[in-house]
């Protein structure tokens, strides 16, 4: 297959001379707004001192400015993004349609309840659906994505532990070595020491070094089930009973949901908490699409015998309630015993709203396919780059995988001294995205592929092809395999000086400043 990326010479936007040109008057305030706010009486001390210094550029050009930068870009939209545990599904335009639809889009958060009755009603229906899916009893639609999911989660363990009375106790939250990254970062940000487990060589927990590091100290247990390799955790049963046998909550990671939902429940497995990523199980976009949406559901168990506590009561922000007497819907929350707010109003309704329309869309056989789907993606994937020179999948490597897979590129970096890095290179230089390379971080040379329902057996053949041409070309000429890519806008960039803190400029600020200017 040919590829070969638009490539346009495309400066900065604040460096496009529009030559006086504008795209945009802001009016001054009018007599109306003078009734209403009084004038806007900004204080003295905290006006600028000088405007800022905004693009000025006509709306002809701001346009083709962004869509000359999408040209040289790559996304769901243009071919396949093997992300592992992103889940880079395809996102459904009806979803778009949906949270999009202006009906929704000029709503205020501060409106009257009589007045959004609709969109209330659809957000206590979500809640009610992924309490279902995952098995749970009560679910928050506040947080934004995964990682706050866990803060919350993690807050909530806390809180948990302190009505207790147990907090001066309860100090560790366990988590094993194959888990994402946000998962040991939020347990220590809620305050929590991490206890890190290892995986055993079939891909397990190791129950044996669980069992020696859980004591009275543990607060809880993060995993996500199936792991980040792609595993089902197979002991998953004992491992809820040693955490629950010294009082410890259970948080499912739900990141990795789409390689079991319909088929298992993380409440089934006895987990106390888990969140959901909208923007990766129900289909809206993330990444630089974003916002995403981090749902936490809970179990409904008992804190405190005495007062009436139960675990639900700690979940944060609003809850959608439906009053049937007087048929209905109405926030609740952050009630007494809540760990309180983590952002400003309901949650990112966009994206649960995209997420409200895919489970509707699929109904509970179509979440099953999704599942079904997904997992044999994987499975063929991986039956197939098993066979690939220079490629191999460790850890129980003759395990069926779920919902993604890690390969390993260790003996094709040993024999010819082509790098993961290479490989994902080679691939984007053919016109896919590359998977996550360089995680978990267990595995070398990892490359962690995970293809979703959603793309097509043509596509993952093409895929596989790739890789043995990549492979072919390591063991004849690896000193080509480094040039890569050649066929994309931006060719081989310095991975060092693009993450490098003297040298990275994220902003138009800092890189005038970086540069002297
Ligand atoms: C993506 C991911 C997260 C974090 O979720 P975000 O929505 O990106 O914040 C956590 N754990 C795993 C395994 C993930 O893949």
């Amino acid at each position: 297959m040919v590829f070969r990326q638009a490539k346009w010479n495309e400066p900065l936007i604040f460096e496009i001379d529009g030559n006086g040109r504008i795209g945009h008057i802001v009016p001054e305030p009018d007599e109306v707004v003078r009734r209403i706010v009084g004038g806007i009486n900004i204080p003295e001390k905290i006006k600028r001192k000088k405007p800022p210094s905004l693009p000025r550029v006509s709306e002809v050009e701001v346009v083709r400015h962004y869509t000359r930068l999408t040209q040289m870009s790559y996304g769901v939209d243009t071919g396949p993004v093997p992300l592992g545990s992103c889940t880079m599904k395809y996102n459904p335009r009806i979803g778009f349609e949906a949270a999009y639809d202006p009906r929704i889009t000029w709503l205020h958060p501060l409106q009257d309840e009589d007045t959004v009755q609709g969109l209330l009603k659809l957000l206590y229906l979500l809640q009610k659906w992924l309490a279902n899916i995952t098995g749970m009893d009560k679910c928050t639609l506040h947080p934004a994505a995964g990682a706050h999911g866990e803060l919350t989660g993690m807050l909530i363990t806390r809180k948990y532990h302190d009505l207790r009375g147990q907090l001066n106790v309860k100090k560790e939250i366990i988590v094993p070595d194959s888990a994402h990254g946000t998962n040991p970062a939020s347990a220590s940000m809620a305050g929590f020491t991490v206890v890190e487990v290892p995986s055993g060589s079939d891909g397990n927990i190791d129950v044996e070094a669980l069992k020696t590091v859980v004591s009275e100290k543990t607060a809880g247990l993060m995993i996500t089930n199936p792991s980040t390799l792609g595993l089902f955790e197979e002991n998953i049963a004992e491992i809820e009973e040693l955490i629950h046998n010294v009082d410890g909550l259970l948080y499912y990671d739900g990141a990795n949901l789409n390689g079991i939902m319909g088929y298992t429940r993380p409440g089934d497995m006895g987990f106390d908490i888990a969140h959901i990523n909208i923007h990766k199980t129900f289909g809206s976009p993330h990444g630089g699409g974003g916002p995403g949406a981090g749902p936490v559901c809970v179990k409904d168990r008992v804190v405190d015998e005495d007062k009436g506590v139960r675990l639900g009561d700690l979940l944060p922000g609003y809850i959608v309630e439906y009053d049937e007497d007087n048929d209905k819907y109405y926030l609740l929350g952050p009630g007494k015993h809540s760990i309180g707010l983590l952002k400003a109003f309901f949650g990112n309704i966009g994206p649960l709203v995209w997420g409200f329309t895919y489970i509707l869309m699929l109904g509970a056989k179509g979440l099953r396919l999704v599942t079904e789907q997904a997992v044999l993606n994987t499975n063929y994937f991986a039956s197939k780059i098993r066979k690939v020179k220079g490629f191999s999948i460790p850890y129980g490597e003759k395990r069926p995988r779920k919902h993604e897979v890690v390969v390993s590129a260790e003996k094709l970096y040993e024999e010819t001294g082509v790098s993961a890095l290479d490989v994902a290179k080679g691939l984007l230089d053919a016109g896919f995205y590359a998977p996550t390379i360089y995680f978990p971080l267990i595995v070398r040379e990892a490359l962690m592929t995970e293809f979703t329902e959603s793309e097509t057996l043509e596509n993952i053949d093409r895929y596989v092809e790739r890789l043995r041409e990549i492979s072919e070309t390591a063991y004849t000429n690896p000193e080509e395999a480094r040039k890569w890519p050649i066929n994309t806008s931006v060719g081989r960039i310095d991975e060092v000086k693009a993450n490098h803190p003297k040298t990275m400029a994220p902003t138009w600020r800092i890189y005038l400043e970086k540069m002297g200017k």
